[in-house]
């Protein structure tokens, strides 16, 4: 990543100012022979071996499935994994035993990857939360079941540093991490997996011997495929990610306070909704051209607009509004101008004035006062983003989801197709959305094969999302998404081919469709949607560190044969 993306002066500043207060955290083992041995950060980690949970407990229904309903599981049991020895344990009970694993942090993936009725035993890291400062790796080291809101809050109160993660509060590292992980200063700052230095990872060779790996993205590290790997793998797949660590490419020194993106002091925010009442299909087609034309010219690595990050929310009729939340980082000069050109350029010529933010949409909260542009602290605007968690917040929620990178703004034909879902006045789900993440900026400073997250020269994506209550209405939902997507994407076999439009999916917002001829259509293969020419290597890392593909799930990486 070119230094000039990242404002490192400031960073450096910033460091400096609170290093003298930050502290330093206890050393872990860099020496792979040593690791599973080290106890590890806090003192719920350092407790040693967590809890087995059987049917008859009564925490066992709770553990069975995660935030997507539709995927339950009936392991013999729930293993709590409390340190690296106990992860060690657990795989080598579990591989002798002959018994389907799945492996679990935060419990937030939307497809049946941790929770389906083959997994015998769900492996959950939820308790090992630690956060610290690891002098000897010069970097911070973050345990798997960590959330994410607490990581931006201990390290940014810790040291002033931050990674550039996802909105959501609740998402779990071990997941988030290994799929790339994107987040409202990922155009600023770039994924979170370019800022990651290292990974602890257990693995179990053909023989069934189990060990624990350090894995560096060091030039001469023996294991760096394996931290390649996790740089937007996919998790699930090469064994169990016990813990992170995370130090930025062109960090120098020994201050822990220089060892990560600061975040910018105070964030500009704005939120606004535009009425359904008040669009017509020219103003929506409008609307949805400009979002995409602006993205299109201002996404460059070295745009003054990578500190600019848009959520926007296209909900369906039955919802009401559509709802954008953008930030710019309040720092930075011209600020508020850059805001309001953008805000002009997104809604000019729509034909409907954007109103107060009154109602809550997906992961954002009514806003009202955002109509006029608000400068808070950035971890408050953090905060407030992704509070409201719409799968989480519903126990019974069943979600279908899809997703698409674009590189350029929408054809004809999609708006049009976008318009004939999202304005049915047929489709009575208020919690349908299509959500529009700013991407680009210092993203596509990093080369596709450099990491596994290959899509690199992208400037927008999609979040297809619907979420409904009742299991009879599974064919319903699902029929309706599937058609959406297909209709959206016809002009490319109904999937987002890897073109000069489109440029494929996201692995953290996994597709199971696209694994099935039933559905993917395209004749082009859900690895080549996801991860592009960098799934033959991921399958070389596989069968290396897991030549039995012991760690598998509907669609992992497959051993190269
Ligand atoms: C409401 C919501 C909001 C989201 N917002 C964002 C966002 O803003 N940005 C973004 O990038 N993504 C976002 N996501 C997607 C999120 O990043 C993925 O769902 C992520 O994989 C979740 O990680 P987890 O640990 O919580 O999930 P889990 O369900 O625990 O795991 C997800 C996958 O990772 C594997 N895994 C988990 N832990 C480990 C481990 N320790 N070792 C090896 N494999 C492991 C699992 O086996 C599974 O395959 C969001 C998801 C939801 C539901």
């Amino acid at each position: 990543m070119a230094s000039k993306h990242i404002d490192r002066r400031t960073m450096l500043t910033r460091g400096a100012a609170v290093a003298g207060s930050a502290a330093v955290g206890t050393a872990l083992a860099a020496d792979p022979a040593t690791a599973a041995t080290t106890p590890g950060i806090g003192t719920r980690t350092a407790a040693g071996t967590g809890a087995t949970i059987g049917p008859d407990d009564p925490r066992y229904d709770l553990l069975t499935n995660g935030i997507n309903q539709r995927f339950i599981a009936q392991p013999d049991h729930i293993k709590m994994i409390r340190s690296t020895k106990d992860a060690e344990d657990s795989v080598r009970a579990a591989y002798r035993a002959g018994k389907r694993i799945s492996v679990r942090s935060g419990g937030h993936c939307l497809a049946d990857f941790t929770c389906n009725p083959e997994v015998e035993i769900i492996l959950d890291f939820s308790e090992m939360t630690g956060v610290d400062y690891d002098p000897r790796f010069r970097a911070f080291v973050v345990e798997s079941g960590a959330r994410l809101y607490n990581v931006f809050e201990e390290l940014y109160k810790g040291w002033a540093v931050t990674l550039p993660g996802g909105v959501c509060h609740s998402v779990g590292v071990g997941g988030h991490v290994s799929g790339g992980g994107y987040g409202l200063l990922s155009r600023a700052y770039g994924l979170v997996v370019d800022h990651l230095y290292a990974v602890e990872v257990v693995v179990v060779d053909t023989r069934g011997k189990v060990r624990t790996v350090i894995a560096t993205r060091e030039k001469d590290d023996p294991n760096r495929d394996l931290w390649w790997a996790h740089t937007g793998g996919g998790g699930g797949n090469f064994g169990l990610a016990t813990r992170y660590w995370f130090r930025s490419p062109e960090a120098t020194g020994t201050v822990p306070g220089d060892q990560l993106v600061s975040p910018p002091t105070t964030m500009l925010t704005s939120a606004i909704d535009i009425r359904w009442e008040d669009l017509t299909e020219a103003g929506f087609t409008r609307l949805m051209k400009n979002f995409g034309a602006w993205h299109e010219a201002n996404s460059a690595p070295d745009s003054v607009y990578r500190h600019l990050s848009s959520l926007f929310n296209v909900n369906t009729r039955a919802h009401g509004r559509l709802s954008l939340y953008t930030q710019i980082d309040g720092d930075i000069p011209g600020a508020d101008k850059l805001l309001d050109d953008y805000l002009k350029a997104i809604t000019a010529g729509i034909g409907a004035r954007p109103t107060a933010m009154t109602k809550p949409s997906g992961e954002l909260a009514a806003m009202p006062n955002l109509i006029e542009p608000t400068r808070m602290h950035w971890l408050k605007a953090a905060r407030m983003v992704g509070a409201p968690d719409p799968v989480g917040a519903n126990p019974e929620a069943r979600v279908g989801l899809k997703s698409a990178y674009f590189k350029k703004n929408f054809t004809d034909h999609q708006v049009a197709e976008l318009y004939r879902y999202f304005s049915d006045p047929d489709f009575g789900s208020p919690d349908t959305t299509m959500v529009l993440l700013s991407f680009g900026g210092t993203i596509n400073s990093i080369a596709e094969p450099d990491t596994a997250s290959a899509q690199r020269s992208s400037v927008f994506k999609v979040l297809f999302q619907t979420i409904w209550s009742e299991p009879e209405q599974d064919d319903y939902y699902m029929a309706w998404i599937r058609s959406l997507y297909e209709d959206v994407f016809a002009e490319t076999k109904g999937v987002p081919e890897i073109g000069d439009v489109t440029d494929g999916c996201y692995i953290n917002y996994p597709d199971m469709d696209m694994a099935d001829d039933r559905f993917n259509r395209s004749g082009i293969p859900w690895h080549f949607l996801f991860y592009k020419d960098n799934y033959a290597r991921l399958r070389k890392v596989k069968s290396r560190w897991d030549p039995s593909d012991f760690f598998r799930h509907s669609m992992s990486v497959k051993p190269a044969r």
